[in-house]
């Protein structure tokens, strides 16, 4: 089955690519000639997550999943949120995200966050969605070097090692994202046709 993931990440096509296996093929937004930057205007992750799948589908009718993820800090009232990509204005920077989220929490003692994905599916003219939530702690500085985002600073329950030190074999295993798409695959698999 061909479906086309509404991303421009290469990083995270890679590791949706490593957890769907060979049932199915994942197209890029490159490869059904879409090379523009897909709209990501509303207050949550899961009207992000539809504004760009439906946008996909109306303009390049394409059957696509989109996602949208946010690092939701507990002490932080749950910022940055649906903002983590914005989170330290534009243009868009890991590094500077990184280095606010720290400033933001220097001196506390809970640093308590998570990761949320909302994945949006539109296929045969029906929507639907998928989550995923990955829960753990911010790490007062950056540790290891794989991973994208705020994956050095992150360090999930039950590991001593951040989201940047494990393969990523190991972080689709208990990643927001990873457990998002197993939801997704579960029923695309489950499915009929
Ligand atoms: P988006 O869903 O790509 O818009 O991601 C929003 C923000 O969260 C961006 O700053 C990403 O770098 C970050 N982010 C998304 N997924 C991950 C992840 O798996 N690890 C670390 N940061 C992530």
């Amino acid at each position: 089955m061909k479906i086309c993931f509404a991303t421009n990440n290469s990083k995270k096509i890679e590791e949706v690519k490593a957890a769907l296996g060979s049932n199915f093929e994942i197209v890029s937004l490159q490869d059904i000639g879409c090379h523009e930057e897909l709209p990501e205007t509303g207050n949550t992750l899961n009207h992000n997550a539809f504004q760009k799948a439906r946008f996909v589908k109306e303009n390049y009718g394409v059957d696509c999943f989109a996602d949208d993820t946010g690092l939701e800090v507990e002490t932080l009232n749950g910022t940055p949120g649906v903002y983590s990509g914005r989170y330290a204005g534009e243009p868009r920077s890991d590094e500077r995200n990184i280095d606010l989220l720290l400033k933001n929490l220097k001196g506390k003692e809970d640093r308590k966050a998570r990761f949320r994905t909302v994945i949006a599916l539109i296929l045969d003219g029906k929507e639907y969605d998928f989550e995923g939530i990955a829960s753990g702690e911010i790490i007062e500085e950056k540790i290891g070097g794989g991973g994208f985002g705020y994956d050095p600073i992150f360090r999930p329950d039950g590991f001593s090692r951040t989201f940047a030190e494990l393969t990523m074999e190991e972080k689709n295993e208990i990643s927001h994202r990873g457990k998002a798409v197993k939801a997704l695959i579960e029923f695309l698999s489950n499915r009929k046709f």
